[in-house]
């Protein structure tokens, strides 16, 4: 079983290996934006290929930022002594879920009524 400080120094290194990501996407994303200021006159499908690209590095930009903001609540909460508490009840996050994602801030019963809740009101 892993203890907490062996899922804080997970997370540290989570948290580094996102970032790189981060300014990967960005530096990949530039050339494709001076590629369209330099070719107005460009084909129809190459247009909505690179929006269909730029869409899909979007979302993914999106999930690791998501993700990166889960790591660094998880990390604060780590520095305030509460990591593994849920953010919703205060009880003790069950430790599969903390091995699993160790990231969590809501404990499975909290997440599962916040995933209810969230259905219900679409
Ligand atoms: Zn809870």
């Amino acid at each position: 079983m892993a203890d907490i400080a062996e899922l804080y120094e997970g997370l540290k290194k989570e948290k580094t290996e996102l970032l790189k990501k981060l300014q990967q996407l960005k530096n990949r994303g530039q050339p494709l934006l001076e590629r369209r200021e330099g070719s107005p006159f460009g084909k129809r499908e190459e247009e909505a290929e690179e929006a269909f690209e730029l869409e899909k590095r979007l979302a993914l930009e999106k999930g690791l930022r998501d993700t990166f903001a889960e790591i660094e609540h998880a990390l604060q909460k780590y520095e305030a002594g509460t990591y593994g508490l849920c953010d919703s009840c205060g009880q003790p996050i069950e430790q599969a879920r903390l091995e699993a994602l160790p990231q969590a801030s809501l404990c499975l019963k909290c997440k599962a009524r916040q995933t209810k809740d969230a259905k219900g009101a679409r």
